[in-house]
């Protein structure tokens, strides 16, 4: 299927509603926002609710005040990932359909188990933690229908087989490693592995649905934490599978604490409400930020 090309510059702040924004996100969407706005394109908010275990309202309130306090505006209506179900269900279908899913039913103590058996090497991690053994990959077929009660996983070297090339290509923009970068995505079969793209709990994953969301959005510019970096080859290949359009990344620096520990949803003492509420302005968080 040929791939779509989208010109215009379209940036989104994709946060999950588990806690509240700190100044790592206030960096984030600030840094989206100052892109988009200095192209000339759009800024979008996307609400990343698929673990429903986590996601709360009041945090999802929060995060419209915390950004519009900041000055940030977005269209409506916002896109939230718990309304996207069906078009999650559709990407994957479209997977399954060619052979490259399959069912996994190994709890997380299965994976260690097995990943730790002498011949299998030790543990390895990758961008989704622990790599999958392969446990559950050859059973035999017996399902012809995909299951919507256990965890799917891809099937990376299938996958990668039906590429016309192993070797793929994104524009990445971030201070640390901008340039053209291409990479073979053989090499995903040992760092990543067979990953999961629909969860048993919620039905889809992060991977699954921000590459489906960014395409449907018609997202050109991706801006994000480097935490991401690694996931970013794994969004590539998806991309490629589903036959969508690669946007530009731009990964930049994480925000740390004094410790040079990275801000986690936890840090409440970096929380932008929390600086709001003792008087700070808009200026002073992105001086904080380095903006
Ligand atoms: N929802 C993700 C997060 O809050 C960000 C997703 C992305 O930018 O790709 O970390």
């Amino acid at each position: 299927m040929a791939k779509r090309t989208i010109a215009f510059h379209r940036e989104r702040f994709a946060p999950s509603p588990t806690g509240p924004l700190h100044l790592g996100h206030a960096f984030s969407a600030l840094t989206a926002w100052d892109r988009a706005m200095a192209a000339g394109g759009a800024f979008l908010l996307r609400i990343e609710d698929i673990d429903q275990s986590r996601a709360r309202v009041e945090w999802e309130q929060q995060i419209y005040d915390d950004l519009h306090w900041l000055g940030l505006r977005w269209p409506g209506p916002v896109l939230r990932q718990s309304d996207r179900h069906s078009a999650y269900v559709a990407a994957l279908r479209a997977l399954w359909d060619r052979g490259l899913l399959y069912p996994c039913t190994c709890t997380r103590r299965d994976i260690e188990t097995a990943a730790s058996a002498p011949q299998e090497g030790g543990l390895s991690y990758g961008p989704d933690g622990l790599i999958y053994p392969g446990t559950c990959r050859n059973a035999p077929e017996g399902r012809s229908k995909m299951p919507s009660d256990t965890a799917l996983r891809l099937n990376m070297r299938k996958a990668i087989a039906t590429l016309d090339a192993p070797y793929l290509q994104y524009s990445e923009t971030g201070p640390a490693e901008a340039g053209r970068h291409e990479f073979n995505a053989m090499d995903l079969i040992d760092d990543a592995g067979d990953i999961v793209l629909a969860r048993k709990d919620m039905g889809t994953s992060y991977h699954l649905s921000v590459i489906v969301d960014d395409a449907f959005q018609n997202i050109t510019h991706v801006t994000r934490g480097h935490d991401l970096f690694a996931a970013t080859r794994i969004h590539v290949l998806l991309q490629h599978l589903l036959a969508v359009p690669t946007p530009s990344y731009h990964h930049h620096a994480l925000i740390r604490d004094d410790a040079g520990k990275r801000l986690a949803k936890r840090d409440d003492a970096r929380a932008i409400a929390k600086y709001r509420d003792e008087g700070a302005t808009p200026a002073d968080i992105r001086a904080m930020v380095g903006l």
